[in-house]
């Protein structure tokens, strides 16, 4: 399932390799194409997928040099992560030619033999995606270790941010968490020890 992760870009954002059945999928390639793609090369599956969670460059920076290599992967967003103008901005994902399919809250994703079910979690921006795998929760840069995402750029917000926190900690159970920077976490734990989820759930 969730089987292998690095760090890429000069933020580090955290790039993930999930996969079942010989297939697998990538969740924000944002630098250091190479390096992804040996990664996937190393994994010995077929890549057949690539989801976004939000559109800020530190997480789709590398995806050009993926799809040069896999041209024909359909590429999942949200679509008010997407950029429509001309010049482009650090806090859209202006689509490279490419199968781009944008994805709402609510729908499921298939993609490297998973299941993905899509979450729509704004806060950190606009469209910002939390996607759910069996008990991993891949959690883009709405919820980190022991803080969350800030919400102070383009289509963010503390509100919906607190509101999406209020959502995760509320999921049944609990989860991996696996976020767009920093190391890895469970729910349960951010549930309890998180500040800004805590304070979200005390606004129940
Ligand atoms: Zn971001």
């Amino acid at each position: 399932m969730l089987l292998r992760s690095i760090h890429v870009g000069p933020i580090e954002t955290n790039c993930y390799l999930l996969g079942a059945d010989g297939r697998c999928c990538l969740v924000d390639p944002g630098g250091d194409g190479p390096d992804i793609l040996e990664m996937v090369r190393l994994s010995g599956l077929a890549l057949d997928a690539i989801l976004l969670t939000h559109g800020h460059w530190d997480h789709h920076n590398g995806i050009s040099e993926v799809l040069a290599a896999y041209p024909d992967l359909p590429v999942y967003i949200h679509k008010d992560e997407l950029f429509h103008g001309q010049e482009a901005t650090p806090h859209y994902f202006f689509p490279p030619a490419g199968d781009v399919r944008t994805v709402e809250d609510g729908d499921t994703i298939q993609a490297g033999g998973l299941t993905f079910q899509v979450l729509c979690t704004p806060g950190h921006s606009a469209g910002s995606l939390v996607y759910l795998c069996g008990d991993v929760m891949i959690a883009g840069d709405t919820l980190f270790a022991g803080t969350c995402g800030r919400c102070d750029l383009p289509g963010g917000g503390l509100e919906p941010m607190m509101e999406s926190l209020r959502r995760l900690g509320a999921l049944e159970g609990d989860y991996k968490v696996c976020p767009g920077h920093g190391g890895t976490s469970t729910l349960e734990e951010e549930r309890r020890h998180n500040p800004y989820m805590r304070q979200a759930m005390r606004e129940l």
